[in-house]
């Protein structure tokens, strides 16, 4: 079986689970006067993740999920709007912010223009209105296929949020995926938001964990949050060590991801009825299948009767998500897999 439902699928391997054996440890929920905990491994990891993407601090969190609503619940209210895309995974799949139990906050979208870059003239109008607290952005962009912000149109809309007063907060689950593609350090992304959040268990492979950076006052009310969301950890040294392990060896090697993802896309030209992603940039690939007569549930059942594992993503399409364990061959299988369902439907 060829599983590309998520790059949130890939298994530590042995010299990245050895770290945790040796990793000093201590007790990350036990602050000293200067609001740090007193694990080694989590201080390191959070340092290390800061000074990547150019910030002063970070705060290591157990999930995506967890430091996207960390960040949003730090920088809002309940009642306070937010302004989100249209197809923001913060939103759409995470709901915390927006959830009447929870931030019980409101929400105002934008969408993205057809290069895939958030419109800035709906960005300023938002703010023109006086009401948005925080705008977020996605880079890479989950549900549109892994497309990228580019460091132009980040320059563009910081400088709007600057005009405005209005802070910017970035989901880089797929931060690293992003800046291999548009050729740039993370870090030259980051200087255009205020807080940003990258996960370690996606493409970078480690088995759990994301972190959040930002400037030191930001991280500091930030813990508090994840305090009250339940996420202060204790000898959280054991995540933080194969995330270290993961910002030490992982990041070069996305770039087979994108070539797999790419090599998969190429050999899936001419199709009868299955529209294929156009632009594909980084690790994910989307297949439209409104054309197909057949829901996208029944098309994934039917693939997986072939011998590949894939999901529904959002709307009619169905997500192919490349990561590492996924070879070249897995990729072209898939695409012949793909091609010979589509020949029959
Ligand atoms: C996966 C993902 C998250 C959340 O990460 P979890 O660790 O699964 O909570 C956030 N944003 C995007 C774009 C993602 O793809």
């Amino acid at each position: 079986m060829i599983d590309l439902r998520s790059d949130t699928l890939t298994i530590p391997d042995r010299s990245m689970l050895e770290t945790i054996l040796t990793a000093p440890l201590g007790d990350d929920g036990r602050l000293d006067a200067e609001g740090r905990g007193e694990d080694p491994t989590v201080n390191k990891l959070e340092d290390m993740s800061a000074a990547l993407v150019g910030k002063q601090a970070g705060l290591l969190c157990t999930s995506g999920t967890m430091g996207n609503q960390a960040a949003v619940l730090t920088w809002c209210r309940p009642g306070d709007t937010v302004l989100v895309n249209d197809l923001q995974h913060l939103d759409r799949s995470e709901k915390t912010a927006f959830d009447p139990r929870f931030g019980q906050m409101k929400k105002a979208v934008y969408h993205l223009d057809e290069n895939f870059q958030p419109a800035t003239e709906e960005i300023e109008d938002q703010f023109r209105t006086g009401s948005i607290k925080l705008l977020c952005l996605e880079n890479t962009h989950n549900y549109t296929g892994g497309t990228c912000i580019t460091e132009a149109s980040l320059k563009k809309i910081y400088d709007l949020a600057l005009k405005y007063s209005i802070p910017v907060h970035m989901d880089g689950a797929r931060l690293f995926n992003a800046a291999l593609y548009l050729k740039v350090p993370v870090s030259q992304l980051c200087q255009y938001v205020d807080s940003v959040q990258f996960c370690f268990s996606k493409g970078l492979g480690a088995p759990v964990g994301s972190v959040l950076c930002g400037s030191k006052e930001f991280i500091k009310a930030a813990k508090e949050t994840r305090k009250l969301m339940g996420g202060a950890m204790r000898q959280a040294g054991i995540i933080a060590a194969p995330a270290i392990y993961a910002l030490e060896h992982n990041i070069p090697r996305l770039q087979e991801d994108h070539d797999n993802c790419a090599t998969c896309a190429a050999q899936l030209q001419n199709l009868k009825k299955v529209i294929v992603q156009k632009d594909v940039q980084t690790n994910i690939l989307m297949l439209d299948v409104a054309q197909t007569g057949i829901t996208p549930q029944e098309f994934c059942a039917r693939a997986k009767a072939k011998g590949l594992w894939i999901r529904p993503i959002i709307n009619t399409s169905v997500r192919l998500v490349f990561y590492k364990g996924i070879t070249r061959q897995d990729a072209l299988n898939a695409a012949a897999i793909i091609r010979e369902l589509d020949a029959e439907l």
